[in-house]
């Protein structure tokens, strides 16, 4: 993978994570997000020593800070995903859509065994995770040349670039990149000419689309969510 990470999460986000009290569905995004950038796993990382560091400066035999350590990283670190040795024994996980075939991040790979049917609507596919209880997780994929119409968000929308680039008003997203809007945010992302583009989607609720047909984008809003 070529392409640098420009759009990460939050320092607030990533504390958020290494606590492990972020939401099953936000931290699986945070999760799937550091597998794609080594900064984050760097910052991860750093995270975990400044509590280390923390909890070292209190009174603990010297002998047992490592372990205290380990036993910290353990305790905070990566929720609710496999253990990095389980997992590098796996192959990668592979969907395939459009007659392509995309190589799955590990932190989702358990989830993508598990996707939903794909549902196509014109050159635009959704396949639902069997991720939380509380969001909408799905895959997301965008064949070359294609516009989602423009829309608002009435909750949180999270959006990481698993494959190719999307665009928006704002700017270009490449794989690893993370979008992140709110109801503040109106954006109308569409692919390249040449390229398509595959997404985890995590959404607290439905789009509301501002433009064309009721009639048209209501089935519209129903199929992203
Ligand atoms: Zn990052």
């Amino acid at each position: 993978m070529t392409h640098a990470v420009k759009y990460h999460p939050g320092m607030m986000l990533m504390e958020q994570y290494v606590a492990g009290t972020l939401s099953a569905d936000v931290a699986l995004a945070v999760a799937t997000h550091i597998d794609l950038c080594p900064h984050c796993q760097r910052v991860c990382q750093d995270i975990h020593n400044d509590q280390a560091d923390v909890l070292a400066s209190m009174p603990l035999e010297q002998d047992d800070t490592d372990d205290f350590s380990a036993l910290l990283a353990e305790i905070t670190g990566q929720p609710q995903l496999d253990k990095p040795r389980q997992k590098a024994a796996r192959e990668l996980v592979k969907v395939q859509i459009n007659g392509r075939e995309f190589a799955i991040p590990r932190a989702l790979s358990r989830l993508a065994e598990q996707q939903g049917k794909w549902l196509q609507l014109g050159g635009i596919a959704t396949a639902k995770l069997p991720a939380g209880d509380k969001m909408h997780v799905s895959l997301l994929y965008i064949d070359k040349g294609t516009e989602i119409p423009n829309h608002t968000h009435l909750g949180l929308e999270m959006t990481l670039v698993l494959s190719g680039t999307i665009c928006d008003e704002n700017g270009e997203y490449g794989a690893g990149d993370l979008l992140i809007n709110t109801p503040a945010d109106t954006h109308t992302p569409h692919t390249r000419a040449d390229e398509d583009c595959l997404c985890l989607s995590v959404l607290s609720a439905p789009l509301k689309f501002n433009k064309g047909l009721v009639r048209l984008l209501n089935p519209l809003q129903q199929f992203f969510y």
